[in-house]
């Protein structure tokens, strides 16, 4: 009965992976989005646009691609 498979929302920040400001949700925050969809930031410091792929219900949390060594 859980409530997976409709639209979910998007964070409305994310942290700039390339200056670790902050990225601000470019759709409105309440737009709800399917897994596997692009949701699109940009950086209020750098201005650079981030597509963040919402995660897929299986494999749940991870939001963040890993980062390398
Ligand atoms: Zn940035």
């Amino acid at each position: 009965m859980a409530n997976y498979g409709h639209g979910m929302r998007a964070p409305e920040q994310i942290i700039c992976v390339d200056c670790g400001g902050t990225c601000h949700l470019l759709p409105h925050p309440e737009t709800e989005f399917q897994p596997g969809d692009p949701v699109a930031y940009r950086c209020s410091d750098c201005m650079d646009r981030w597509d963040i792929v919402m995660p897929d219900e299986d494999d749940g949390r991870g939001d963040m691609p890993p980062e390398g060594a």
